[in-house]
């Protein structure tokens, strides 16, 4: 599985991981590159307007992080076109599709930005040009290669024209107009010739040979070279943003079903999913994807290992059809738990309404992949992503299981972004996120904000109070806003209003919402009153604040109403969010960033 990101700064430990290698390839790749443009790859990152070119690094990588190719492209905000700078794929590994396919995603990004075309300098294949016979061949592939794109040598100008007369081998400029009908007249292209030269080549390119240049683009518009290596003009490519922002990446647990504890009043229940999907597909566009299985060290990284090893173990004793319920605390004695493994359940538990059982492992362990997989995408550059699993997950914390959750979905979701950069998560269920706020309780490097019914009368009635507010390098960073047990929509939005304000201080990178629809009117866990406009209206506000967002599903037991609220939410947030520009994140000092391995629990 490779995987395509962008890659915004080199201090996050995944993504210092992904700069470092890009820096190989350009070495073994690029050997006649100036030394500089490797070594100041973190630079540019670090500083991206000081050459009034914002830079943008696309890395293709396996889900070990190991990157097979890159692009490195800048952006002109002022003149709205992009410059690819580099486009390599690590030796051997060329005919994979993995530069096509970050060359794709270099202009999914340009059609986003609705910019004006892609310039790129690629070595001519004409051998009056190129006097090395041996370059003719390569320099050729490589232009058909952009010719598949329909960007071929802007003709007719001098910018072939060697800066030092004895160089050999000069690139042609290579313009992707998108797919776009029209080319740029002769003064804008005048202009982004003259930003490029300045810009990326001040220092080689004297003044008076940019004039040269820049005043040999006459052709109004510009002219391109007639194809040469496609006997059609190839389909013009669709300027179209992203594919992954005009549908909604959507995980469904295809495990979940297995779990169904038919017990008394277990509200839990599988027809959960299939009410809320039945509404969702037929309103919004979503893309079904099948999850992908994910290594446990995601769920060992913020759940303790002997919770881990305890909840498969006993899990895998009980016969099909049965469950264990714990039912002694030892609370006393936690350092001598009961041998047995049923009577050791409530050891890891905070409830006694939550089994275990053969199939709550598989189910809840495929939740997670269900989950990852989300993530994987919005990692990838989907503005949005919906896990839709059972069992949920906030209410599982580092060594305890309960509240119908036995690993925390959106709590290992933060924790795998979090190695790219910060996340807040929101919990807006009505229950709090006790799981959640635990797992991240001393990280100041994850956000998390629950707005929910107060523990004086609400489950988990043991957290979620206002003053709980983290510890450690963690403090400041959890934010409880605990609501009436009557609190009305006006109350509700409020609150969302101050979580709102409080995410966008934090400035993530990645947003977490832990969704659950036992807010609604005539839930049976819950005391408020929602209705779809006030799901909307909330889906409305997590969209509008711009954020790459993966949605996690938690609670909500309404069975008759959880279609219409999911319809109503994700409307909102994909009507709002679509509108909303994603927001780029601010760059924070380094002593900010503490790394996840440093700040981990
Ligand atoms: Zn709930």
């Amino acid at each position: 599985m490779i995987r395509i990101r962008q890659v915004p700064d080199d201090v996050m430990p995944g993504n210092a991981t992904a700069v470092a290698q890009v820096q190989t390839i350009l070495r073994a790749q690029f050997p006649t590159a100036r030394p500089n443009e490797a070594a100041g790859i973190p630079e540019l990152l670090r500083n991206p307007l000081k050459k009034r070119l914002r830079t943008l690094l696309f890395v293709a990588e396996d889900a070990d992080e190991h990157v097979k190719g890159f692009a490195l492209a800048m952006h002109a905000p002022d003149l709205n076109f992009i410059y690819l700078d580099y486009l390599a794929t690590q030796a051997g590994r060329g005919g994979q599709g993995i530069g096509t396919a970050l060359y794709e995603r270099v202009r999914e990004e340009a059609a986003a930005l609705d910019a004006i075309g892609i310039f790129i300098e690629s070595l001519a294949d004409n051998p009056a040009l190129c006097t090395d016979g041996a370059m003719v061949k390569p320099n050729a592939d490589r232009l058909r290669f952009y010719e598949g794109f329909g960007a071929r040598p802007i003709i007719g100008t001098k910018y072939e024209m060697p800066i030092d007369p004895n160089l050999e081998n000069p690139p042609y400029l290579v313009f992707d107009a998108l797919g776009r009908d029209g080319l740029p007249d002769c003064k804008r292209a005048q202009a982004m010739v003259r930003a490029i030269l300045e810009r990326k080549y001040g220092d080689l390119c004297p003044p008076s040979y940019v004039d040269l240049v820049v005043r040999s683009f006459l052709d109004d518009p510009i002219r391109l070279r007639p194809p040469r290596y496609r006997r059609r003009e190839p389909e013009p490519a669709k300027a179209v943003p992203r594919p992954s922002t005009d549908r909604i990446p959507l995980v469904v647990n295809d495990k979940h079903d297995i779990h169904h504890v038919k017990d008394r009043g277990y509200v839990e229940a599988p027809i959960r999913i299939s009410a809320i999907l039945r509404e969702l597909e037929q309103a919004l566009p979503f893309e079904r994807l099948p999850p992908r299985t994910f290594a446990e060290e995601h769920i060992r990284a913020v759940h303790a290992g002997s919770f881990v090893d305890y909840l498969r173990r006993a899990c895998a004793l009980v016969p099909q059809g049965k469950s264990i319920y714990p039912y002694v605390f030892p609370i006393r004695n936690p350092r001598r738990p009961p041998k047995e493994l049923p009577l050791r359940a409530g050891y890891f538990c905070i409830d006694t309404f939550t089994p275990l059982n053969a199939n709550a492992w598989l189910a809840a362990r495929r939740a997670v992949d269900c989950t990852l997989t989300a993530a994987e995408r919005v990692l990838s550059g989907a503005r949005f992503a919906y896990s839709l699993v059972r069992p949920p997950g906030h209410h599982a914390e580092r060594r305890a299981f309960g509240g119908f959750c036995y690993f925390n979905n959106a709590a290992i979701a933060a924790h795998y972004f979090s190695r790219y950069g910060r996340v807040a998560v929101l919990d807006i269920d009505y229950h709090h996120g006790n799981g959640t706020q635990d797992i991240f309780w001393e990280r100041p490097d994850v956000l998390t904000v629950s707005i929910h019914g107060h523990p004086s009368f609400a489950y988990p009635y043991f957290s979620g109070f206002a003053d709980e507010i983290g510890e450690g390098a963690g403090k400041g960073f959890n934010l409880n806003l605990p609501l009436a047990e009557n609190a009305g929509p006006d109350i509700y939005r409020a609150a969302l209003a101050t979580a709102a304000g409080r995410i966008e201080r934090f400035a993530p990178a990645f947003l977490v919402l832990s969704l659950g629809y036992d807010t609604a009117a005539g839930d049976p866990t819950g005391s408020w009153r929602h209705r779809p406009a006030d799901f909307r209206a909330i889906g409305e506000t997590v969209g509008g604040l711009g954020y790459p967002t993966l949605v996690v599903q938690e609670g909500g037991y309404r069975t008759r109403t959880l279609g219409a609220n999911a319809r109503a939410f994700f409307g909102g947030l994909w009507e709002n969010g679509s509108r909303t520009p994603l927001r780029v994140p601010r760059r924070l000092p380094r002593t900010l960033m503490l790394t996840p391995a440093a700040a981990a629990p």
